[in-house]
């Protein structure tokens, strides 16, 4: 399908957003790694991707990417369009504050870091664990992410949405399941108002956090060891997609890959990091299918020597080429 008609055929609604066709998703992803994406779309604002999506046709493909810090993109790429929302749908403000505490509003695409800092600014406590994910709110919404036992939705008390057939909705917590870095939208129940607001494909277009009143500056003190506990423990000089696995229940991934002796165990240019091992790293040149690879040789060492079945954290999506 031609974009550039999709733009002419709207008259007083031409799309402020950018198109680009062809576009390598090695930028857009903290991998550095994979295919192109056939159509990408970077929207202006929150009124231009709901009329982006709503002239979509209707079998038009959609993936959402935040800043791709758990995404692999196979290396023949992405069939049908992919959209941007790192530093576009760019919302943070503070709603309330009082003696009980406060809620701040961050669109999707703010990064996460920008939040737990905003938090702090405001004397607020509760978010300061999403310094150390470098992902933005959509993305940490989509994953449940978290990190030293706190999780996203730990301090959620409402999510925006935006449906494959433009609807803007509101949901609260109580209309997902939610897990350990699983998050799915429950069927509409027979009570409920909007059923359109229940659809298969929906996407977070922004979240309220509820946070507590912090003591002076002990969240920007938090702030700096979460920071500094990341540098000691993680690979951060080299592209990663941060934990490849979910942890066993009670158990840790790394541990388990590091018993297997595959520290370091490599194909192409991707390696298993030896200062963390449920990380792997691109060295410089690695293809999708060298880290596809590595994960599946870990997934299968481990399970002959642990018997135990890793379950793979990051999202993989495209086509081998
Ligand atoms: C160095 C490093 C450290 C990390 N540490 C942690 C950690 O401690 N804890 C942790 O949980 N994760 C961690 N991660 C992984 C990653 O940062 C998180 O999963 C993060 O939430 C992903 O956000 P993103 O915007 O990059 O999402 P993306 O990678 O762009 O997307 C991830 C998934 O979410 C979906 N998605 C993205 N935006 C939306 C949206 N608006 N609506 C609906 N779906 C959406 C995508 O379609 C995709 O399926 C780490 C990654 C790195 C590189």
């Amino acid at each position: 399908m031609d974009m550039s008609e999709l733009k002419l055929t709207h008259g007083l609604h031409a799309l402020r957003g950018e198109m680009r066709m062809n576009e390598s998703m090695k930028k857009y992803t903290s991998w550095r790694a994979g295919g192109e994406a056939e159509r990408m779309y970077i929207p202006a604002d929150l009124a231009d991707l709901t009329q982006f999506i709503r002239d979509l046709p209707e079998d038009e493909p959609v993936h959402m990417v935040g800043l791709g810090s758990n995404l692999l993109v196979r290396d023949g790429g992405i069939k049908g369009t992919v959209v941007v929302l790192h530093a576009r749908l760019n919302d943070l403000r503070l709603e309330q504050q009082n003696e009980e505490g406060g809620l701040i509003y961050a669109g999707a695409g703010v990064a996460c870091a920008k939040v737990a800092r905003f938090a702090a600014l405001h004397n607020l406590t509760g978010a300061e664990f999403l310094v150390g994910i470098p992902g933005t709110v959509g993305g940490a919404l989509a994953m449940n992410a978290g990190c030293y036992d706190t999780e996203t939705w730990g301090v959620v008390e409402q999510v925006k949405t935006l449906s494959r057939t433009a609807q803007l909705c509101e949901h609260l917590p109580g209309d997902y399941e939610i897990g350990y870095r699983h998050v799915a939208l429950k069927p509409a129940r027979a009570e409920d108002q909007k059923k359109e607001c229940f659809a298969d494909e929906e996407w977070f277009v922004g979240g309220w956090f509820r946070l507590s009143n912090g003591k002076d500056s002990a969240s920007r003190k938090k702030i700096k060891e979460l920071l500094t506990k990341r540098i000691n423990s993680q690979p951060l000089g080299l592209p990663n997609a941060g934990s490849v696995f979910r942890n066993p229940p009670g158990d840790h991934a790394a541990r388990l890959i590091e018993s297997c002796g595959l520290k370091g165990f490599f194909i192409g240019g991707a390696m298993v990091s030896s200062k963390h091992a449920n990380f792997i790293i691109n060295t410089g040149d690695a293809a999708a299918a060298d880290i596809e690879a590595v994960i599946r040789a870990v997934r299968n060492t481990v399970k002959e020597q642990t018997g135990i079945v890793l379950e793979q954290e990051v999202r993989i999506i495209g086509n081998a080429k």
